[in-house]
C-alpha cells in the first residue's frame, strides 16, 4: 500500500473542503472496499478523509412516510434499527445479509452506494423504492444516481450525508448469493409503492436496473404467476466462474417470483 495523508474532520463542511484542497484524496468511511483496493494497489490516494468522527451521518430517523438512514450508519445499524423494521422490514433483512458479520459491523451504507459495485445490494433497495440521495450540495434520485460500473452522479469531491427512502406499501428482498461474499450474483428488490410496483435487479449486469415488463405485469396483479411468459434479455448481463449471463437472467425470475411471495 502507498503512503497517504489521513485526515479525521469533525463536520461535513471541513471533510468536502479537505477534498477540495487535496484533488487525489478520497473519502474513508468503513473502508470495506476502499482499504482492499490500496492494498492490492488497484488505485493511489495521497489523502483518505476519515468520516469516522462525522457524527452527523450516524442518525436513522423515521419522519412519518420516510425513513431517513445518515450516510455513516452500517449495515449492522441499519439491520438492527427498531425504527427500520418496523417501517422497512424489507431494508433491515437486505442490510443482515450483506457479508459477514465484521463487514456488517464496519461497512456503511454510503460507502456501499458511493461505491456502486454492481453486486451490491443497497442499490436494489435505492432504486426499488425510489430513494432520494441527500450529498453536501443537493439531492439526487436513485433512478439518476447509478450511473454505470462502479460509477455513479457524485462529483469528486461530493460527500453523501444520508440517503431518504419513501416508506412503501409492501416490500421484498431476495438473492441468489455469491457462496463466500455474500455479494448478489442476483438480486431482486419488489415493492408496491404509492406510484406503483417497482422491481430493481442487481447483480446481473454492469449497475443496478429495473425491469418494465415486471413492473407493467405485477401492476396489473401483485402475484408471481403475473411474470410467467415474461423473458429477460440476457444481453449485457455479466458473466463469470459463479454464474453466466443465461444463467443470471434465468435467477431474475427465480427472485422475482420469490420476493413477490415474500412482500411484507
Ligand atoms: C468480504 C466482503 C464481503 C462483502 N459482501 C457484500 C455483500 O454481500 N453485499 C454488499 O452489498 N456489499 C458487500 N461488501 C461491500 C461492503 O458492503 C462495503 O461495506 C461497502 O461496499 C463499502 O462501504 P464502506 O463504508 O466500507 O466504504 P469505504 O470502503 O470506506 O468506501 C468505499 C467508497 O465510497 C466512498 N465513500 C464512502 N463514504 C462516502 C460518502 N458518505 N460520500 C461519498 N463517498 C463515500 C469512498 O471514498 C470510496 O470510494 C463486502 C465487502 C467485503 C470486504
Amino acid at each position: 500500500m502507498k503512503d497517504f495523508a489521513f485526515h479525521r474532520p469533525a463536520s461535513v463542511k471541513d471533510a468536502v473542503a479537505l477534498l477540495g484542497k487535496h484533488a487525489g484524496g478520497k473519502f474513508l468511511a468503513g473502508g470495506q472496499s476502499l482499504l482492499p483496493v490500496l492494498r492490492l494497489e488497484l488505485a493511489e490516494h495521497s489523502d483518505l478523509v476519515s468520516l469516522a468522527h462525522i457524527k452527523e451521518l450516524r442518525d436513522i430517523r423515521v419522519d412519518g412516510p420516510t425513513v431517513a438512514i445518515g450516510a455513516l450508519a452500517t449495515h449492522d445499524e441499519v439491520h438492527r434499527s427498531a425504527d427500520v423494521k418496523r417501517a422497512l422490514p424489507a431494508l433491515a433483512t437486505l442490510a443482515g445479509g450483506i457479508g459477514d458479520a465484521q463487514v456488517r459491523n464496519r461497512g456503511t451504507l454510503g460507502g456501499s452506494v458511493a461505491h456502486a459495485d454492481p453486486a451490491a445490494d443497497y442499490p436494489a433497495a435505492l432504486v426499488g423504492l425510489g430513494a432520494t440521495i441527500v450529498t453536501d450540495r443537493r439531492k439526487i434520485a436513485a433512478d439518476d444516481f447509478f450511473t454505470g460500473l462502479f460509477t455513479t452522479a457524485l462529483a469528486a469531491d461530493e460527500l453523501i450525508t444520508a440517503v431518504q427512502f419513501p416508506v412503501p406499501k409492501r416490500a421484498a428482498y431476495t438473492k441468489f448469493a455469491h457462496r463466500a461474499s455474500k455479494y448478489a450474483l442476483v438480486g431482486v428488490f419488489v415493492a408496491e409503492t404509492a406510484g406503483g410496483v417497482r422491481v430493481a435487479v442487481t447483480g446481473a449486469g454492469p449497475k443496478v436496473f429495473r425491469l418494465p415488463d415486471y413492473e407493467a405485469a405485477l401492476g396489473k396483479k401483485l402475484a408471481p404467476a403475473s411474470l410467467d411468459g415474461i423473458s429477460v434479455s440476457s444481453a449485457g448481463f455479466n458473466s463469470d466462474a459463479e454464474a453466466s449471463a443465461d444463467y443470471r437472467a434465468h435467477l431474475i425470475g427465480v427472485m422475482a417470483r420469490r420476493a413477490v411471495q415474500a412482500l411484507a
